[in-house]
């Protein structure tokens, strides 16, 4: 019998593999010239665009009925000269069989809404570009739902160790047959990963954002008193930190949102079921369950707690007590 989503498998770690060598090309003798910002003022680069018309282009060919819901779009290659000459100068040394016409069709095909009905892919194709930028962690993440349900996730992190002190890990869950770990550009050998097999949550270490805008670090540093714990907090960038908590490296990822914010589907739906598949359990700070149904955005909840299955209550109550003050 063929594994579930055998094919589909196959096309997303395909497709942001392609990806990675095209982040790491452009990652490699960077210049500020491929680098712009958006209409919210954060950053975009020739990485982010070139990897999302890869993985949007394989998607399509393999998929043509599927949609995607993808974080970028084709106003700054339009726009941009300079910008549009490195997404080409990039593709051509990396991907020569891409048609330069195709481009801004390709990263527009990213504009669907999602939903609670049928099937749809999501597509950050760089998180975490202010950790691209200063050369530390981000991900390629690309996650498939169905009916409102993530079914597949791949994470692809170009610049993280794995466990054999090589760069470049791949991240691929399917769910209900686990989470699996493999590198990035070597010959992949997956080996299964599992969260951090704790019960007593003053043993854990969290993980956290580098950006203090995007996560409330000295809320999460109350509720890790609140657990007894006193490991330092590891702050990466990117959905790299699920990788982390799915590998038991960290115990914990604290998303404690600030101002409102409302956080991007694409930001955690490849990352959560890494984690879940691995023995974790991710909710909202609340602890409410991740409604993938609300759009391009996860409008019914707010913040991230993924934690082991024997913590996450706990931390839960923790993030409740510290909230609660606010
Ligand atoms: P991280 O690398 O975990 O800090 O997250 C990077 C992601 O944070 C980006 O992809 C943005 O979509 C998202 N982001 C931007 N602004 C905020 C904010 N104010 N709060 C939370 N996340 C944000
Ligand atoms: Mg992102």
């Amino acid at each position: 019998m063929t594994a579930p989503y055998h094919a589909e498998r196959a096309a997303a770690t395909a497709a942001v593999r392609a990806a990675a060598t095209l982040t790491r090309s452009v990652r490699d003798g960077f210049d500020p010239s491929q680098s712009t910002a958006k209409g919210d003022r954060s950053p975009v680069t020739v990485a982010d665009l070139g990897a999302q018309v890869l993985v949007s282009l394989a998607l399509a060919e393999a998929f043509p009925h599927d949609p995607l819901v993808g974080e970028e779009d084709a106003s700054q290659v339009t726009t941009d000269p300079a910008i549009r000459a490195g997404v080409e100068r990039h593709l051509r040394a990396c991907a020569p069989e891409v048609p330069f016409d195709r481009v801004a069709a390709a990263l527009d095909r990213g504009g669907a809404t999602g939903g609670p009905a049928g099937r749809w892919w999501t597509l950050d194709p760089v998180d975490g570009t202010k950790g691209f930028l200063r050369g530390g962690q981000y991900a390629i993440a690309l996650a498939l739902v169905e009916d409102g349900e993530v079914v597949m996730g791949v994470l692809g992190c170009p610049a993280l160790e794995r466990p054999d002190g090589r760069i470049g890990s791949l991240f691929v869950a399917v769910r209900g047959e686990g989470a699996w770990e493999e590198a990035l550009d070597d010959t992949p050998s997956p080996a299964r990963i599992s969260v951090a097999a704790i019960s007593d949550p003053a043993e854990a270490c969290y993980a956290e954002s580098v950006e203090a805008a995007h996560s409330g670090q000295e809320e999460a540093a109350r509720i890790g008193s609140i657990l007894g714990i006193t490991a330092q907090p590891s702050r990466l960038d990117s959905q790299a930190k699920y990788a982390l908590v799915a590998r038991g490296d960290a115990s914990i990822y604290l998303r404690i949102p600030r101002g409102g914010y409302v956080e991007n589907i694409w930001d955690h739906a490849a990352g959560a079921l890494v984690v879940e598949e691995a023995g974790g359990v991710v909710t909202d700070v609340d602890g409410r369950t991740l409604d993938w149904t609300t759009g391009r955005r996860l409008t019914a909840n707010r913040g991230i707690i993924a934690a082991p299955a024997a913590i996450h209550g706990a931390v839960v109550d923790a993030a409740r007590e510290v909230l609660a003050t606010r």
